[in-house]
């Protein structure tokens, strides 16, 4: 019998090719008049180009947006925000420079507006996360949720094609996870469905023209959904061994989710058929796992843990951490199966059995 509990986050998206022309109106809407843009040092082109459109309204950039968050990068965004009299911040980037802003939001409540670059989706999600002393602390806070969103696919024009792929793939695996989810319902459903159908259609076409606007707004729109079916549902397994993976062995972010996703599902394919159905109608394939390793064959992306850095001897502790404190997930975690996983994953192997009945 259908059950469930859905909540709406609120939020505005505003959408297309050259959206970035309504940034002074949407600054102006937000009821701010001191932006402060935030932005990596390789991005920075982008952040002056944001800063010559809000004129006045800009109160500053700071440049030192960086991957997880470093506690100390937060303090002096925020201390930055508050010396220049920020009564906004303006994230253009990708889940990095997004992350910086929902730091200096979740103490200051300073509103954001986000200018995603990427594929990741951090900037439809009430998650955080700063990383102290080497360990990532997340958590969930409506003062991070982006007030307003700008997605310009011709912002994303320059993004390399592989890094368009693992972002592209980081952002199915939110949509993969949200279909089998314990608080799974049918408005995430569809929005995830439809997420990853979009994906699918835009990356491949990307590899071969990576400027072609038609196919990088495809994948914009599949990124925007797949952030709200992050959101949207719990997490489970291929999360929990991705965050155990980058937070014990520093593999990078897109790239662990791109080669573990794969296996994930087929570890899940069994306990969760008829999510798995909608994967692969999504994927347009026979099987949820078989679709995904066909997409990312097709997109070239890296097939093993090895090739990421994963040292071998790890893997042990790979799988007792990741059978510790356990995400919800459809099939119970057996160790030597996650084991078995994490080899397969190590070695770039195809998973041994999906589950599935192509
Ligand atoms: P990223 O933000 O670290 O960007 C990687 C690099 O690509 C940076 O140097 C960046 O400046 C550059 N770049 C970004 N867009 C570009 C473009 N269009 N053209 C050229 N270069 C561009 O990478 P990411 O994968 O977007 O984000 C990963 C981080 O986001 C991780 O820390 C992850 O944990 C976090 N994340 C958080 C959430 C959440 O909901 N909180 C969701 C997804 C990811």
């Amino acid at each position: 019998m259908l059950q469930f509990v859905y909540s709406s986050h609120p939020g505005r998206v505003v959408f297309g090719a050259g959206a970035l022309a309504h940034l002074e109106r949407e600054v102006g809407l937000l009821g701010a008049q001191r932006a402060l843009v935030l932005c990596t040092p390789e991005q920075r082109a982008a952040a002056e180009e944001v800063a010559r459109r809000l004129g006045p309204r800009c109160a500053g950039i700071f440049d030192r947006a960086a991957m997880h968050v470093p506690v100390e990068t937060a303090r002096a965004a925020r201390e930055a925000a508050a010396r220049l009299g920020a009564d906004c911040a303006v994230a253009i980037g990708g889940g990095s420079t997004t992350g910086l802003g929902k730091a200096i939001a979740l103490e200051s409540s300073l509103p954001i507006l986000a200018i995603p670059t990427t594929y990741a989706g951090s900037e439809m999600t009430a998650i955080y996360g700063v990383t102290e002393d080497g360990q990532k602390k997340t958590g969930r806070d409506p003062r991070v949720l982006p007030r307003t969103v700008i997605y310009d696919p011709e912002l994303t024009l320059d993004l390399p094609t592989g890094l368009s792929a693992v972002s592209g793939m980081n952002a199915i695996a939110h949509a993969v996870e949200a279909l089998y989810a314990v608080d799974a319902n049918p408005v995430i459903s569809l929005v995830a469905e439809e997420g990853i159908r979009a994906l699918a259609a835009g990356l491949p076409a990307l590899m071969t023209a990576p400027r072609d606007l038609a196919a990088r707004a495809d994948a914009l729109y599949g990124a925007w959904l797949c952030g709200i079916a992050l959101n949207g549902c719990a997490m489970a397994l291929h999360h929990k061994l991705c965050h155990t993976l980058g937070g014990s062995f520093n593999l990078p972010h897109a790239e662990t989710h791109t080669v573990v996703l794969p296996h994930a599902v087929a570890y899940n394919a069994p306990a969760a058929p008829a999510a798995m159905r909608r994967i692969a109608a999504a994927l347009g394939a026979a099987g949820a796992a078989a679709g995904l390793i066909d997409l990312e064959r097709r997109l070239g992306t890296p097939r093993s843990l090895a090739a990421i850095g994963m040292p071998a001897d790890g893997l042990d502790r790979a799988a007792d951490l990741a059978v510790a404190a356990p995400y919800p997930n459809p099939r119970p975690l057996e160790r030597a199966a996650i084991r078995a996983l994490l080899d397969d994953a190590y070695h770039g192997r195809a998973p041994a059995d999906t589950g599935e009945n192509p």
